[in-house]
């Protein structure tokens, strides 16, 4: 088998990141955008010793549990992965996926994970989208979402899993950009000075927030901008954010406000939140609400306890926790995050938490050697890769009766559950939550238990 052979290949499997896989004479070959039950002409794109890549030339006969994408864009763009599987069968790969990671990486046998809770309508959830500006062959102003593993824009300005405002908000900056003959970024020269903007949306509030990302220190002309989308309804907040060095980070450090508070705020549950540009907010809030939920209920409160929330964020899961906890204690690594943290506390008039920046596996640590804090739960949540083993380490130390992790990589998720099972915890429950329809992301909250 060598490089562009054509094969034909049934569909069998599915892989991370939502490609199918088909065998060639045993031989696994990962197919972007093939799904499990398709008969397909593939082309060998690269051999490596265990497996390989093709590209799908052509379905000759589609499998069963395919669906009409309503986005035209689905293949190109890198932001859909699996948009052509009926979402049923989402869920049921995604449960999959949890499952085998738990097994292959975390040494579990036969472990139970929970079908996924999946949403009702599952397009346009998402509150927040960041588009990066470029220009098209012929030099047009462009703004869309990068190609996969590329960073060629795919012009869109209508992403089908993106509130219905970005459209309007994304031309009007276009069109200010013509008139004002403002250039967008190019990461080559480094010159350009609009790089991305990111738009947040409150769901429950209806609060918009714009947000341009600038190499540079001012925009010229930047109130008729602000005049110009302040006409949007919803539309609160204006502000910039300085990025000038040439790197795949998507936010600089300082903020600049425009027009309006340098925040918006929202609600979940019956927990009000302010959210600064530069602070993490789950991007799907109808799902955010069943991901706490469940946190919640596995922390298992009764009113006195010592719960530490470890990577809080803006202190949304600390927040929700601490209605029924004796006291609340978040460590969250972002300033701002944690500056949004203590308001949300005091907008809330909950005065049982406290919140500590810096790193968990930093602060954790000295916070048990030095002053002996001890917790009864423990909840996690921490980025795609995972906590770090001296966070880990102080939790088995620390001994919770409850460890809560809520992860959004089960493969990171099953590393560190094999860990705290190895300390002496039991992994009790696995639900995962679809936070993420049409991609090949997955949430999953676990409950553990001390054998204490
Ligand atoms: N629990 C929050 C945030 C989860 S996202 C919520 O549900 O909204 C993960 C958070 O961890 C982000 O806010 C990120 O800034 C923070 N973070 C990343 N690395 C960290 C570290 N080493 N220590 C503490 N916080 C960290």
């Amino acid at each position: 088998m060598k490089k562009n052979d054509l094969l034909t290949l049934k569909i069998e499997g599915m892989g991370n990141e939502g490609e199918g896989i088909g065998k060639a004479d045993g031989f696994p070959l990962f197919i972007k955008d093939a799904l499990p039950g398709d008969v397909i002409r593939a082309k060998i794109l690269k051999v490596k010793k265990t497996y390989g890549y093709a590209r799908l030339t052509e379905i000759l006969t589609p499998s069963p549990d395919r669906a009409k994408p309503p986005c035209p864009l689905h293949r190109s763009c890198g932001g859909c992965q699996i948009q052509a599987l009926s979402y049923e069968k989402q869920l049921e790969y995604k449960r999959e996926k949890v499952r085998n990671h738990l097994i292959r990486i975390g040494g579990f046998t036969d472990p139970e994970v929970f079908p996924v809770l999946g949403m009702e309508e599952p397009f346009r959830y998402r509150n927040k989208a960041q588009f990066p500006f470029g220009r098209d062959r012929e030099g047009n102003i462009i703004t869309g979402f990068y190609a996969g593993r590329t960073h060629s824009i795919i012009s869109n300005t209508d992403c089908m899993l993106g509130v219905p405002e970005n459209q309007r908000i994304l031309k009007t900056i276009l069109d200010f950009m013509e008139k004002e003959k403002i250039a967008p970024y190019d990461e080559t020269s480094g010159e350009g000075l609009l790089r991305h903007v990111l738009i947040r949306k409150g769901f429950a509030t209806g609060e918009l927030m714009v947000c341009l990302i600038i190499n540079g220190s001012r925009v010229p002309a930047v109130e008729e901008l602000a005049d110009r989308l302040f006409e949007i309804p919803g539309m609160t907040s204006l502000t910039l954010n300085v990025n000038q060095k040439n790197t795949n980070v998507i936010m600089g450090e300082k903020l600049i406000p425009v027009r309006g508070p340098a925040f918006i705020t929202d609600w979940i549950g019956s927990v009000r939140y302010q959210i600064s540009p530069l602070s993490f907010y789950q991007v799907n809030p109808a799902q955010t609400k069943r991901l706490y939920e469940t946190a919640l209920d596995y922390a298992g409160l009764t009113g006195s306890e010592t719960v530490w929330d470890l990577y809080c964020g803006i202190g949304t899961i600390s927040l929700f926790l601490a209605q029924k906890a004796g006291k609340v204690y978040g460590v969250e690594a972002v300033p701002q995050a944690v500056e949004d943290a203590g308001k949300n506390a005091r907008l809330n008039g909950l005065s049982n938490v406290e919140f500590y920046l810096g790193k968990a596996e930093e602060v954790l640590p000295k916070q048990y050697e030095q002053n002996k804090v001890r917790a009864d739960v423990i909840v996690v949540d921490p980025p795609r890769k995972g906590c770090g083993r001296a966070c880990l380490d102080t939790m088995l130390s620390m001994a919770p009766k409850r460890i809560v992790y809520v992860s959004c990589d089960s493969a990171t998720l099953a590393r560190d559950l094999k860990i705290l099972c190895e300390g002496g915890y039991e992994l009790r429950e696995v639900q995962p939550v679809d936070m993420f329809p049409q991609t090949a992301g997955i949430e999953t909250v676990c409950l553990l238990t001390g054998r204490f």
